[in-house]
């Protein structure tokens, strides 16, 4: 894609005069974070990093992702409410993955024992890259999808009003109102909303697991705020005070303080990292309670990297899918190659494959949060070192997406105004509602931009790579 920028790129002065107001903008907006130096503290916050100009979408891929997006809550959804299909594609990488295993333990454990929960919630964003075709037109191809603390859906929502501000400052007004306004928090608290009245308890509270160190709260409170304005209030708890103070009765009804929780929202708890022995007992104990958690265990191991690429396997999404054949082409239309190193002659060649071309492939762990994929010559590496193991199951190989890079300018704070090529992530925001076998809800509620330098393969906003952006539709 070619960038209509082009020549406000030149001119260097007018872009370090651009970016003092932009930044100025995004402050006054929200656009905020706060710093690594304090990231449990908003004394000090700084504007959360975003791009100078809006970067070029074609405005059919936009439609597209918007259409599949009610697919992919009801996929996600048919997968969380399938245990033979969620064991069965989990069970080589649960011999060699921890991490999963855990989840999966508590997964067991509550199907067991007989899940209270009847409301379910998702909360979701499914992210995509553009990938250059052979003859040059741009394609929608998913990168995964996020069911578990999919971030950013508050900060995207203050973001249009920044790049309408640079477009209007450089008298580009027509321009300015092509930036699509979006509000995904207003979704998402929509979606929590929902769960909660179906909870049908009105003094009960919603539950927020937060994480100790949190430079995203801005993000978090703009739901915070929506969920409010309807008089539904949000206490914000960590594992390890769910452990202290949390509690069940006999109905299996949660407690936190003494106080009743309708809707349990993890902002955390999808890292490794994010567990001690002591929170892993605090997930269990939401986990049995027929509080809605958003996500359940189940949606939770529904967004693993493992099931992503199972899915694109020849009748998988039919089986989840009966009788919706429209669903499943859109769906598939948006797959990239996805390919299961488990042990046997299709993961051999796979192996094979992405050897004889390490620069098609990306390999990937089951891991959530940026950073842990393999590109390049460390993806060989790893797969010399993996190919004749049975710890390769706990990774899935993907063909790696090639987008035309394009020219903008990345503002971070303390870092000079420099134009870089770049590419871009979309996310489209997805929520859903079921009580029991019903379907109350199913929306998709805006989207997110994220786009980075070309020389960062891999990692997000939260991880300091990509920074914050808006699609202007072409
Ligand atoms: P995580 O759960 O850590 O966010 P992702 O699958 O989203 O894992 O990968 C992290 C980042 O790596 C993405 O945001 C994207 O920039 C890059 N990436 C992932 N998969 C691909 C791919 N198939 N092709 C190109 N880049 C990819
Ligand atoms: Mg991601």
């Amino acid at each position: 894609m070619a960038t209509s920028w082009g020549s406000l790129l030149q001119d260097e002065q007018q872009l370090e005069e651009l970016a003092r107001q932009a930044v100025d903008r995004a402050l006054a907006e929200g656009v905020l974070l706060r710093t690594t130096q304090e990231p449990s503290s908003s004394d000090v916050v700084n504007y959360a990093p975003f791009t100078l100009f809006p970067s070029l979408v074609p405005s059919a891929l936009l439609e597209q992702a918007y259409a599949v997006q009610m697919d992919f809550n009801l996929l996600v959804d048919a997968v969380s409410q399938n245990p033979a299909f969620l064991e069965q594609t989990l069970s080589s990488t649960i011999k060699m993955d921890n991490f999963t295993a855990r989840l999966f333990d508590i997964y067991k454990q509550v199907l067991e024992e007989g899940i209270a929960q009847t409301v379910f919630l998702g909360l979701n964003r499914s992210d995509y890259m553009f990938q250059c075709s052979a003859d040059g037109s741009p394609a929608l191809k998913q990168i995964e999808i996020n069911t578990i603390s999919a971030s950013f859906g508050g900060l995207a929502s203050r973001t249009p009003a920044v790049h309408q501000h640079v477009l209007n400052v450089l008298s580009k007004t027509k321009e300015a109102a092509k930036i699509l306004s979006n509000n995904p928090s207003k979704g998402l608290a929509l979606g929590i909303a929902k769960a909660w009245e179906l909870y049908g308890s009105a003094n009960a509270q919603v539950l927020l697991i937060a994480q100790e160190k949190e430079r995203n709260i801005f993000d978090q409170r703009a739901i915070e705020n929506e969920l409010l304005a309807k008089n539904i209030h949000l206490i914000r708890r960590r594992f390890e005070d769910v452990s202290e103070k949390g509690s069940l009765d006999q109905d299996q009804r949660l407690f936190m303080d003494g106080q009743e929780i309708a809707v349990v929202y993890f902002r955390d708890g999808y890292m490794p990292s994010q567990y001690s022995t002591q929170n892993w007992k605090a997930r269990l104990l939401l986990e049995r309670s027929c509080a809605v958690k958003c996500p359940d265990i189940a949606t939770q191991l529904a967004g693993t990297k493992k099931v992503q690429q199972e899915l694109s396997r020849a009748g998988v999404l039919e089986m989840l899918l009966p009788g919706q054949p429209e669903a499943v082409a859109r769906l598939r239309a948006t797959f990239a190659g996805l390919y299961s190193l488990d042990m046997g002659e299709e993961g051999d060649q796979a192996i094979t494959e992405a050897l004889a071309a390490p620069s098609r492939f990306v390999l990937k762990p089951q891991r959530e949060g940026g950073g842990n994929n393999l590109y390049g010559e460390e993806m060989v590496q790893a797969l010399e070192q993996l190919k004749d193991h049975e710890e390769r199951a706990s990774y899935i190989l993907m063909e790696k997406i090639e987008p035309e890079p394009f020219e903008n300018c990345l503002l971070r704070p303390g870092s000079p105004v420099r134009v870089v090529q770049c590419i871009s992530e979309l996310g489209i925001f997805g929520v859903y509602v079921r009580q029991g076998k019903t379907l109350v809800m199913n929306k998709h509620v805006g989207h997110l931009l994220r786009t980075k330098a070309i020389e960062h393969a891999d990692g997000g906003v939260a991880a300091g790579v990509a920074v914050l952006d808006n699609p202007y539709p072409v």
